[in-house]
């Protein structure tokens, strides 16, 4: 099979095979029907020839000494309900796949003050660095800023009468807290998180 793929690849893709898809089908499942076995050929992981295939997102990645490595394009990581509470705790499922916030005062981080880098603690995503916390007296890990706006997302909640901003990872999409417009300098910004979202990684 791998020897025919690899000998004959121009006819089959770009001739008989291509005419012959059918509607109401993704790329995926037209490909497993039309050629039993192709999207292993092609080495590509099953969902890359679906219609349904992750959205690509760039995310700035770091090493865990917190050396920035540069940014790539990556697959929005995408699990079930089932798949997260098996891989989290209690209280950092409910925070970031339920979007619940810690009781203030008893995370892990509130009050860590280290040099060091914060990541999702669903997929490992960096989001804060330990030069942007500060103390906000709030009982939440608080911060002036994101390490890079690139890794991190907002959006409107309306959940409750005030209407606020939502921070999520944007590599699986975990609600990490929200930003308010009473930080200090230079942004003013104060991105109020949970400690039960992320993990603290020390330099
Ligand atoms: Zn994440």
């Amino acid at each position: 099979m791998l020897g025919r793929w690899y000998r004959k690849p121009g006819p089959i893709f770009g001739g008989r095979l291509r005419h012959m898809r059918r509607p109401g089908l993704t790329r995926r499942e037209w490909l497993e029907r039309t050629v039993p076995g192709a999207a292993g050929v092609l080495f590509l992981p099953a969902w890359a020839a679906a219609d349904d295939a992750p959205k690509l997102v760039d995310i700035a990645e770091y090493t865990e000494a917190g050396k920035r490595l540069g940014v790539r394009k990556l697959p929005k990581i995408v699990k079930s309900e089932e798949q997260w509470r098996s891989e989290l705790t209690r209280i950092s499922f409910e925070v970031t796949r339920h979007a619940d916030t810690e009781v203030p005062f008893t995370g892990e981080t509130w009050n860590e003050h280290g040099k060091g880098l914060y990541r999702c603690i669903c997929c490992d995503t960096a989001v804060f660095h330990s030069n942007s916390k500060y103390e906000s007296g709030t009982g939440w890990p608080s911060f002036w800023r994101p390490l890079d706006r690139r890794n991190v997302e907002e959006h409107v909640d309306r959940s409750e009468r005030e209407v606020r901003m939502a921070i999520a990872c944007r590599l699986c999409d975990a609600h990490l807290g929200h930003v308010f417009e009473d930080g200090p300098p230079p942004t003013g910004q104060r991105y109020c998180m949970n400690s039960a979202a992320m993990r603290f990684v020390e330099m």
